[in-house]
């Protein structure tokens, strides 16, 4: 069956062959989010789910790794998750992972032991939109995981066998909250010692909320300096032992990679370069969603 569009998923799963489980997003609520506006969330019919499995199992066999599609495909319970997981592990001799979007109480939801049942059936990694560690911040866009249940969804992803790719949205505290978004977003890192890490820059998408109040004046977008500057001073906080860090999505200004501990001064020196202007930024032109 053809995919119900927009579809959405990270750059890292170009390759993926993607399984649409659900259709939008079981919270929807985020005020900077325009992704799913038009898409009212429902968990596709069972058949439909094989049917698509089936099919792609004949045309490729060899595929290594899937991502269930939409917003939180981890909405749905481990009764229709399990045996989606069983029939993909079937059809692909060769499946190597299987990751997700997730909301925080997608995990949280969850017993211990019904992560560790979907670990062992491959679904190896969830990509979780923290945003921003700051409860307020997160109030304000009206995120409905908590700062605090995020950090506990990652740990115990992580305690169950399923990885995390943890995703910072640079500019949401906006200009009167980025000192509470940099603090709390550092804290928050550090508690969840993520395996990946990667941060977006907020755009203002037309019809979201959140671009209704930038209209009215009530949210200000910092500027591409400050941008750079709420970057610099996450990395510069951070303590994590071992995470990979990318800035590769289309709508940074400037992409950058490395990995936690060894290649924060690297990252740090990347960072004060673009701010001196000896690296050029992406244009404007060039960003994306
Ligand atoms: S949880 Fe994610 S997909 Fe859902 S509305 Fe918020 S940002 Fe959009």
């Amino acid at each position: 069956m053809p995919l119900v569009e927009p579809v959405i998923r990270p750059p890292s799963e170009a390759e993926s062959f993607l399984l649409q489980v659900t259709v939008g997003c079981s919270a929807n609520s985020c005020s900077f989010c325009g992704a799913y506006r038009k898409k009212p969330f429902r968990i596709k019919d069972r058949e439909e789910i094989e049917g698509d499995i089936e099919e792609w199992g004949r045309l490729s066999p060899e595929t290594r790794r899937v991502f269930l599609l939409d917003g939180d495909a981890l909405a749905v319970g481990n009764d229709v998750l399990v045996p989606v997981l069983d029939r993909l592990d079937g059809a692909f001799p060769r499946l190597a992972r299987v990751a997700s979007y997730a909301n925080g109480f997608n995990i949280t939801g969850r017993g211990d032991e019904e992560l560790r049942e979907l670990a062992e059936r491959k679904l190896r990694l969830v990509y979780i939109g923290l945003e921003s560690g700051s409860q307020e911040v997160l109030d304000r866009c009206r995120k409905r995981s908590s700062a605090d249940e995020m950090v506990t969804a990652v740990r115990r992803a992580d305690a169950a066998g399923i990885k995390s790719s943890v995703i910072v949205l640079l500019g949401l505290g906006g200009k009167d909250l980025r000192d509470r978004h940099v603090e709390g977003t550092v804290a928050a890192l550090n508690r969840m010692q993520p395996r990946y890490l990667s941060f977006l820059t907020l755009m203002l998408v037309p019809g979201t909320s959140l671009a209704r109040q930038a209209e009215r004046g009530e949210f200000e977008l910092p500027g591409q300096e400050e941008l750079l500057r709420e970057a610099r001073d996450i990395i510069a906080g951070l303590e994590l032992e071992g995470t990979i860090f990318r800035t590769n999505h289309a709508s940074n200004y400037l992409p950058l990679a490395g990995r936690f501990p060894q290649d924060k001064d690297a990252l740090l020196s990347s960072l004060r370069a673009a701010m001196d202007g000896k690296t050029p930024l992406r244009p404007e032109a060039h960003r994306g969603l």
